[in-house]
């Protein structure tokens, strides 16, 4: 849909759909009118390896990959300033701090899965790992980088580490069978640990939704889903995995001016709010920075202005509030 549509959708109330829930009010803590979770797909150059799109390929990639390194001091900078925690979904590589490749092949611990194509990549000849330099993040800061999740984890507010796989994989049960799915976990973990992490939430890459069950044998509590953007509530899958559901992604249109951008996002917080329902936005930091320079600090001041409204919190923090709860 261009920006012309989306833009009356969004006029006539159409989008974000609001999902209406008798018990809805269960969801959000007493007191508070919404609850504002922000996501982070946070991957460098490995969501485009083999994307179809313009960023496809390994050379695209790294330079997505520098792209985002060079945007996250300025995201950072504008969370700290205005208290703003986000959950950022972190591709297990990016905790290394150096890899090697051995004779065969690079982290060959991790089961490969068969080639495949989807609706955004296409992975049909060579090694799943091909594009890892197996360097260190001096040499290759676009394919690691443990010095920024230092950097978030030191800010001062209270950011969830997240997983996105440890190599951006589709993680759909056609495509990923339980086998290869565990050993990209393991390593995440792995990786995860030696920073003191404990991995509880969930991002499929492009939410490539699957292996469910292999997520709560890993004890993640969480997902995100998009199948459609939603104000609305969580759903539980099993009686242990939290669904949480895309409201909108972050995106600068052309076509926009600055002040609707601005008007928009407060728009979707003024809705959230009226509805009682949960609100989910998420972002990749390799996007055009402009968002965050013009954009971004006038949602913050929206959202500080109406904390009293608005729980800001993050992925895990929200569902300990529903666990706590007993739902
Ligand atoms: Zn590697
Ligand atoms: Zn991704």
């Amino acid at each position: 849909m261009n920006s012309f549509f989306k833009k009356i959708n969004f006029g006539l109330h159409l989008d974000p759909k609001i999902e209406k829930r008798p018990d809805g009010g269960k969801y959000i803590p007493d007191g508070r009118e919404t609850v504002l979770i922000i996501y982070a797909d946070f991957e460098l150059g490995w969501a485009w390896r083999y994307a179809k799109n313009e960023y496809g390929g390994v050379e695209k990639a790294a330079e997505q990959g520098l792209k985002e390194r060079n945007n996250m001091p300025v995201i950072l900078d504008l969370c700290s300033e205005h208290n703003i925690p986000i959950t950022w979904a972190t591709i297990g590589h990016l905790f290394l701090e150096s890899c090697s490749r051995n004779a065969r092949m690079a982290h060959e611990e991790i089961r490969r899965a068969e080639y495949f194509e989807n609706e955004f990549w296409k992975y049909s000849k060579g090694d799943w790992f091909d594009a890892d330099p197996c360097t260190d993040y001096k040499a290759n800061p676009e394919w690691y980088c443990p010095d920024l999740i230092r950097k978030i984890m030191e800010s001062g507010v209270k950011h969830e580490i997240g997983c996105h796989t440890f190599s951006h994989i589709d993680c759909t049960d056609r495509f990923c069978p339980p086998a290869v799915f565990d050993s990209e976990i393991a390593e995440c973990k792995n990786a995860a640990s030696s920073f003191g992490i404990e991995l509880k939430s969930f991002v499929h890459p492009a939410h490539t939704i699957g292996n469910l069950d292999g997520l709560i044998k890993n004890g993640f509590t969480s997902y995100r889903t998009d199948y459609d953007n939603i104000l609305g509530y969580p759903d539980k899958y099993k009686n242990s995995l939290w669904e949480l559901k895309s409201t909108w992604e972050f995106a600068l249109f052309k076509e926009w001016s600055r002040k609707y951008h601005v008007y928009r996002y407060c728009e979707i917080f003024r809705r959230a709010i009226k509805s009682r329902t949960v609100c989910v936005l998420w972002f990749h930091p390799s996007m055009d920075i402009r968002f965050f320079e013009s954009i971004f600090p006038e949602m913050c001041k929206y959202i500080n202005d109406n904390r009293d409204k608005i729980w800001v919190t993050t992925a895990t923090e929200y569902v300990n509030f529903l666990d706590g709860r007993g739902l």
